[in-house]
């Protein structure tokens, strides 16, 4: 198996996940692969999302899916409100309860999962280009800080498998996107690149990494799995290697119960 630094394949189920060792003690963080089959819309088998809430550690119900949109829309789950019976339009959701599973599905867009390390709330953000433009991950860092009082320099972050660098050209409405936006020019200039046959790229990972250390959170705690989903297609579905068939795989997190007891370092 392909290893990246900071994260473990863990055994389910139905086959592997990858969780970042980060989060231990403080939330359950799951990147699924393949071997889960997840699909967009109401296509997926109920009892995929039962196999899921099981390895969460959640009632069957209880995996909280978002309808994705590709932009910065905030799902906020409160104790002791009732959840949406439905997936909502969003992004982002986050949540300061124990008993569900915050879930969004890729397959190529960045999967990013937060988790404030005084147990205090949980998130997860769906960032593709357009997301990351609109400052995806940054907002949710925010929202955390708003809505549950989490300090940002207690936060870990896991950024998941996705499409890289490597495989990611982009055209030149994407780089004048982000150009319009306020992110200090000599950063953006990182996250786009011409490679050496002389493609427009775009490298998320540094560009969702650099928005959560620029919301607050220190880099030692914002892990990046550095896996491609267009180079690791064994592994995850790619979009833009697979087109309209491909599937989807899901990042996944739940506040560990009693996490907020816990002393941090
Ligand atoms: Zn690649």
């Amino acid at each position: 198996m392909v290893t990246a630094r900071g994260f473990t394949w863990q055994a389910a189920s139905w086959g592997t996940v990858l969780t970042c060792d980060a989060f231990e003690g403080v939330a359950a963080c799951a990147f699924t692969t393949r071997t889960l089959d997840v699909r967009p819309h109401n296509a997926t088998p109920s009892d995929t999302w039962t196999q899921l809430a099981h390895h969460m550690g959640v009632a069957a119900d209880r995996c909280v899916r978002l309808r994705q949109v590709h932009g910065v829309g905030i799902l906020q789950l409160d104790k002791g409100r009732p959840l949406p019976s439905e997936p909502m339009p969003a992004d982002v959701s986050i949540t300061n309860r124990s008993d569900i599973a915050l879930v969004v599905q890729a397959a190529d867009c960045v999967p990013i999962v937060l988790a404030d390390r005084r147990g205090r709330a949980v998130a997860v953000v769906h960032a593709g280009w357009r997301g990351t433009v609109a400052n995806a991950a940054g907002r949710a860092v925010e929202r955390l800080r708003e809505s549950f009082a989490v300090d940002p320099v207690d936060i870990v972050a896991a950024i998941g498998p996705s499409i890289g660098r490597c495989c990611y050209e982009i055209g030149i409405e994407v780089q004048r996107a982000f150009e319009s936006q306020d992110f200090p020019s000599d950063v953006v200039r990182q996250w786009l690149a011409r490679d050496e046959r002389g493609r427009l790229t775009l490298d998320l990972w540094q560009a969702n990494a650099d928005q959560l250390t620029i919301a607050g959170l220190h880099a030692r705690n914002v892990h990046v799995a550095r896996l491609c989903t267009a180079s690791h297609l064994e592994l995850f579905p790619s979009y833009r290697a697979e087109g309209e068939r491909a599937g989807r795989f899901v990042g996944c997190v739940r506040l560990s119960p009693g996490a907020a007891a816990r002393p941090t370092d």
